[in-house]
C-alpha cells in the first residue's frame, strides 16, 4: 500500500478539540467511514501484519472497535467477539475492570466467545493510555485464548499506551 494511501487517511481524519472534555483532543474517524475507498484501505492496513497469524477470533472493543472489528473478522475468515461497557451483553460474561484518569470502567465479553488455544486478534479505532486495550488482553487471557495481537488504526503516543501492551504485537496504522 503506497504511502500516499497513509496520507490520505491522516488527511481525513479530524482533530476536535477539547471534545468531549476540556484538554482531549477527538480524533473523529466518520470522515473515514464516509470514505469506502480510504475505509477499505484502513482496513488493509490494519490487519496486514497478521495475514499468517492464524487468526481465530477477533475481539472488537466497543463501539468504534467494531466498525474494524466486522470488516477484519470477514477478511480474516475469523469469528467476531464483541468486548462490551458493563451491562450490554445478555448472557454469562466474563468482567474486567481498568483504570481510568479518575475512576475505573469495566469491559464484558461472553464466557462463551472465545475457546481455551483461540488465536485472538483485537481491534480498536484508537490505542490512547492502553487500559481498554490491557483489560482487552485480560479477558481473552481468562478465557483461554491467546492474544496474537493489537491493531488499532491510531495511535497516540505521548499517552505510552504500547506500555501496557507489553510482550503483545502492536501495530497502529497511524501514529500522532
Ligand atoms: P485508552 O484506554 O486510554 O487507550 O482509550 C482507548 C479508547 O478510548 C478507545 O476505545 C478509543 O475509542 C477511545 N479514545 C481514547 N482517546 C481518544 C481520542 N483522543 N479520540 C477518540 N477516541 C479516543
Amino acid at each position: 500500500m503506497s504511502a500516499e494511501s497513509i496520507q490520505q487517511i491522516y488527511d481525513i481524519i479530524l482533530d476536535v478539540p477539547d471534545f468531549p472534555k476540556p484538554g482531549i483532543v477527538f480524533k473523529d474517524i466518520t470522515p473515514l467511514l464516509m470514505n469506502p475507498t480510504l475505509f477499505h484501505k484502513s482496513v488493509d492496513l490494519a490487519i496486514a501484519p497478521f495475514l499468517e497469524s492464524g487468526v481465530q477470533k477477533i475481539l472488537g472493543i466497543e463501539s468504534r472497535g467494531f466498525l474494524f472489528g466486522v470488516p477484519a473478522s470477514q477478511r480474516l475468515d475469523a469469528g467476531l467477539v464483541l468486548a462490551r461497557k458493563p451491562g450490554k451483553l445478555p448472557r454469562e460474561t466474563i468482567k474486567v475492570e481498568y483504570a481510568l484518569e479518575y475512576g475505573t470502567d469495566t469491559i464484558e465479553i461472553h464466557s462463551d466467545g472465545i475457546s481455551g488455544g483461540e488465536k485472538v486478534l483485537i481491534v480498536d479505532d484508537v490505542l490512547a493510555t492502553g487500559g481498554t486495550a490491557e483489560a482487552a488482553v485480560c479477558a481473552v487471557r481468562e478465557s483461554g485464548g491467546e492474544v496474537v495481537g493489537c491493531s488499532f488504526l491510531m495511535e497516540i503516543q505521548f499517552l505510552q499506551g504500547r506500555g501496557k501492551l507489553d510482550g503483545v504485537e502492536t501495530h497502529a496504522v497511524l501514529s500522532y
